[in-house]
């Protein structure tokens, strides 16, 4: 592409964005194509001579567009959001451009001390103690894998890699039964197996594993002479927004001399509010946290802020070069590629000092803020009325509700109802063995009068649907 042309299309590119963000209230939220539709539309083979740019950009919006959820409406109340502020947006601009490798210090010296600059602002942000230091992995599941094995290879006297888990004793990890997919995955690729995942039943879909409870499984681990390796918590899980209580959890862990981990992939985002910090009471005592900037805080996919009490325990985990431990960080230099499974690295960093510089922290406040009052008064309108019930109450901006009565499949009926009608779109869970509704706030563009249309959109439907 000439030089010009790159210009002209940049142009274009950027301006279809910003025309397609201010036009997202009059879209249906979630995509109403039919399985295998955009497939058909592809021609079976690649051209074998180039097209015009022209074509290739009218095909995207006729084609590829209409076939897109659109995760940055207003009204997307489904799983967490993954908002993508547009100063993020035009940060990645730039980041595109540049399009660098920054697997280490000498790749991208500018993107390395950015992100342990901005590492820092955010562990202050989250009134997290200055002992730790941070790392951008590309998504909470990496971050807990890379937990997971430093919880392997420290339990293991740092053999694991070298010599593979055959002859091992069997490792052992715990957490609530109301985590993360991400968890059985780590475990899975860190060849410690799903039958050494211990899942101690959370006391309520809200609530946290009984401390008691993990203290006993770890004693019965040791007696059977299994080889107890690490406790990973939650702190807003996924389904419900279960939450660990970290005082009485991490104080087992550290008792039996375990590694910790806690999942607040979403919640994390939260806790720049000081007033919602009750939820991670204890906090300090983890050893690795994670939480994503890129769904709740606005800096867009993907960008998951990796926080560590000591970080020399995951390059010991993770380090090709060993000897690199006895000088990072020490002559100014890091090479985060060190701190994470995948050798290259995107530039992230640019798009939290473009957020955290245009929002503050003051505006990011006041977002999350709306979003958790105006999740609790729907909660509270949603449970005066007439035939529904609340079923789980709100951890911060997330709540579950289903109508007074109904059985599983009418509660899927309803919300697949609610998702065609296009106003809102929501998804579901399981709470204490029902099929529930989840609704949670959180898009960056989210008004009062959004959840209002939710409000209608849900109890229309309902009354729709009623009707023989
Ligand atoms: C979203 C989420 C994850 C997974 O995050 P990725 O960045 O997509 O890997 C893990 N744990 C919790 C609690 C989540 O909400």
């Amino acid at each position: 592409m000439e030089p010009q042309e790159f210009e002209r299309w940049s142009e274009k590119a950027a301006l279809w964005g910003a025309r397609y963000r201010a036009s997202l209230r009059d879209r249906p939220v979630r995509a109403q194509t039919q399985p295998g539709e955009i497939y058909r539309a592809m021609p079976v083979r690649p051209p074998e001579t180039g097209e015009e740019m022209q074509a290739i950009f009218d095909d995207f919006e006729a084609i590829i567009q209409p076939g897109m959820t659109h995760w940055q409406h207003p009204r997307f109340f489904a799983y967490f959001p993954a908002n993508a502020a547009p100063v993020s947006v035009v940060a990645e601009h730039l980041v595109t451009a540049m399009a660098a490798q920054c697997m280490l210090w000498q790749t991208s010296p500018a993107a390395t001390e950015l992100e342990t600059r901005m590492m820092e602002w955010l562990r202050d942000a989250l009134g997290l103690p200055e002992s730790f230091s941070g790392v951008i992995q590309d998504s909470a599941s990496s971050a807990t894998l890379a937990a997971v094995l430093v919880m392997r290879e420290r339990a293991l006297n740092w053999q694991g890699n070298r010599q593979g888990l055959a002859g091992q004793g069997r490792l052992r990890i715990y957490c609530s039964d109301q985590v993360h997919t991400s968890i059985d995955r780590a475990i899975w690729v860190s060849g410690i197996g799903e039958e050494n995942l211990v899942r101690i039943p959370a006391e309520s879909p809200i609530g946290s594993m009984p401390a008691e409870a993990l203290d006993a499984a770890i004693r019965a681990d040791l007696a059977a002479g299994h080889v107890p390796a690490g406790v990973i918590a939650c702190i807003g899980a996924t389904g419900t927004g279960a939450s660990d209580d970290l005082s009485a959890v991490l104080a087992v862990a550290k008792r039996h001399d375990l590694y910790s981990h806690v999942d607040a992939a979403w919640a994390g985002a939260a806790m720049i509010c000081p007033e919602f910090r009750d939820l991670w009471q204890g906090i300090e005592d983890a050893d690795s946290i994670v939480f994503n900037p890129h769904k709740w805080l606005g800096a867009q996919f993907d960008c998951s802020a990796h926080l560590l009490r000591d970080p020399d325990l995951l390059v010991r985990t993770l380090a090709i070069q060993p000897e690199y431990l006895k000088t990072h960080g020490q002559d100014g230099i890091i090479n985060y590629s060190e701190w994470s499974v995948p050798l290259g690295r995107r530039f992230r960093a640019l798009k939290l000092w473009f957020l955290l510089r245009f929002h503050g922290l003051e505006g990011l406040r006041r977002m999350i803020r709306n979003h958790v009052r105006w999740s609790q008064a729907l909660a509270d309108r949603l449970a005066r009325t007439p035939g529904f019930e609340i079923t789980t109450p709100p951890v911060l901006s997330l709540f579950s509700f289903r109508q007074t009565g109904a059985d599983d499949a009418q509660t899927i009926a309803l919300l697949n109802a609610i998702n065609d009608d296009g106003r809102i779109y929501l998804t579901q869970t399981r709470a204490a063995g029902r099929v529930v509704i989840r609704f949670q706030a959180g898009q960056f563009d989210c008004t009062e009068e959004d959840i209002d249309i939710a409000y209608r959109a849900i109890t229309d439907t309902a009354q729709r649907m009623s009707k023989p």
